[in-house]
């Protein structure tokens, strides 16, 4: 069990992990059946199989995803993509990540639209993310030794060996969730008393990861970031703002730190990694860190700062001692203050804003700085978003047409594009583009989201109800996909010979496909 899981997630674990042992202790009464049905297994008793644990986490996202706080932002999702790819390829080229754990677990990272500084590794190869964390980090080499770290936790498999201690630690109270969870079946109330009771006692219990496996992921995770592209020092950069939170006694809106209590030997080992004469923090290349700034300003506005936070900050670039601070900072400041005023709907504010920045960074003294692809094309997303949240559909597919070139195929800019067809009453020419998007990107659940906006538009309500319960299936709700592919039956009934019979065909086959994977779950139960 990760340590560091909000109280949501937490309480969401232990209804996963009672549906595990539910499992498990099925197996032991009757393996034929069980065996036929695919259930969770245990195992023989030693190790949590990483199929089990998959389903396990797959289980645990699903909560997650009807979370309000769980945010997929394109734009966020899109850098943090980047650096967890390569920290996962640098895994992969040097034998940490095996074919079969690739191949089995979801290596997905879910944004967490919170303030709070927190990072935490879920069962099946799920990480969260939270907002905060990303807002505090200077460099992306911070922010991609979080990740090293919480994704060399589940390589080194401390998840399933917390997860298997559990078992072998507690198998009184296992066996009381299991018997909780077999009178669930028949009496909901009594269950729910066994369960709360159980869920006290698993908190208290064996929640944490050891010292010794965190001193592992420190060292498993400072050998990929070399290999993945950053600088190791990263780890360090990290470490001291971590202490200097500590040390401010800020751990209220800093999780990460209780969940990883800092000492000082952390810390002494990873300085002692880095080789002497190596100057920390400033190894960074200037672009990186430009780029990096505004993805960190933005992950602060979309942290839910509250209207208050928000009008200061958009106030800064006002204020003195404005001029005299570093170029990271002031472009920074300017990217909160164009995206906050969009938010209070101050279009003219926001465009301001997003002029001046733009000016900041064509005449930054380091030409590197001022031609970095990376960072003009977030000033031109921020562009077209300013454009569509003002509702000029025309100026945001400009600013997305000005894009540089190669930028433009990305999935930010692939829907934002199609949002300001929407708007623009054009939704037909955006629909094949996205098409093609959801038919290699099956999981991307916003993406088939929007292919229901456009397909409504056009009149096409069956395909637009397909789009939607494959938007649910994406986020294993399979009930809520099963509902809608139902829908979509009726619909085509109704529709008699208008209806577009592979559309049709097609709903049908994957209503199949739901049903029976609802089967699968309720047997899990
Ligand atoms: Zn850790």
């Amino acid at each position: 069990m990760p340590p560091f899981l909000c109280r949501k997630a937490k309480a969401v674990v232990q209804r996963a992990l009672l549906a595990l042992a539910v499992g498990a202790c099925a197996l032991a009464w009757a393996p034929p059946a069980s065996a036929q049905t695919g259930l969770p297994t245990l195992g023989d008793g030693s190790e949590l199989g990483s199929s089990a644990e998959r389903r396990l986490g797959d289980r645990i996202i699903r909560e997650l995803y009807r979370d309000p706080d769980y945010i997929d932002d394109p734009v966020l999702e899109d850098y943090v993509q980047g650096l967890w790819q390569s920290l996962l390829a640098a895994a992969r080229a040097r034998g940490e990540l095996s074919a079969e754990l690739d191949e089995r677990f979801a290596w997905e990272v879910l944004l967490g639209r919170d303030r709070s500084v927190n990072a935490f590794a879920l069962p099946g190869g799920y990480l969260g993310l939270h907002l905060g964390l990303v807002g505090v980090t200077s460099t992306r080499d911070e922010l991609a030794s979080v990740l090293a770290h919480e994704l060399s936790h589940v390589l080194q498999r401390h998840v399933s060996r917390l997860l298997t201690a559990q078992k072998k630690q507690t198998p009184l109270l296992l066996g009381a969730l299991v018997l909780g969870a077999l009178a669930a079946s028949k009496n909901p109330d009594a269950a729910q008393a066994l369960v709360v009771g159980g869920r006290a006692l698993l908190l208290q219990n064996q929640l944490n990861f050891s010292r010794d496996m965190e001193r592992e992921a420190d060292r498993i995770g400072y050998g990929l970031m070399a290999p993945a592209g950053f600088a190791p020092q990263g780890f360090v950069g990290m470490f001291d703002k971590l202490q200097q939170a500590n040390r401010l006694n800020d751990n209220g809106s800093w999780p990460y730190l209780r969940s990883h209590p800092l000492t000082t030997e952390r810390s002494a080992d990873m300085h002692a990694r880095i080789p002497p004469g190596t100057a920390i923090g400033a190894t960074a290349a200037a672009p990186a860190t430009l780029e990096h700034a505004l993805v960190a300003a933005r992950a602060r506005v979309l942290a839910n700062p509250g209207v208050d936070s928000l009008r200061q900050w958009i106030a800064e670039p006002q204020s003195s001692g404005w001029a005299s601070q570093p170029l990271p900072h002031r472009a920074a400041a300017l990217y909160v203050a164009a995206l906050g005023s969009s938010q209070l709907r101050d279009a003219a504010g926001a465009r301001a804003a997003a002029q001046k920045l733009d000016g900041l960074v064509r005449n930054a003294p380091d030409a590197r700085q001022a031609s970095d692809p990376a960072t003009r094309r977030l000033l031109g997303l921020l562009n077209a978003e300013i454009e569509l949240a003002a509702g000029a559909a025309d100026a945001a597919l400009q600013a997305l047409q000005a894009l540089p070139a190669g930028s433009d195929t990305g999935r930010p800019e692939l829907l934002l594009r199609t949002r300001a067809l929407l708007q623009a009453r054009r939704a037909g020419e955006g629909a094949q583009a996205l098409q093609t998007w959801v038919a290699n990107h099956p999981k991307d659940a916003t993406a088939w989201q929007l292919l229901a906006a456009v397909a409504q538009a056009q009149g096409q309500t069956l395909r637009a109800v397909r789009a939607e319960a494959e938007a649910h299936a994406a986020r294993y709700d399979y009930a809520a996909a099963a509902d809608r592919f139902k829908a979509g039956q009726d619909l085509a009934r109704r529709s008699g010979a208008a209806v577009d019979h592979i559309d049709a065909s097609i709903i049908d086959t994957r209503l199949r496909a739901m049903e029976s994977l609802l089967r699968e779950q309720a047997a899990e139960r």
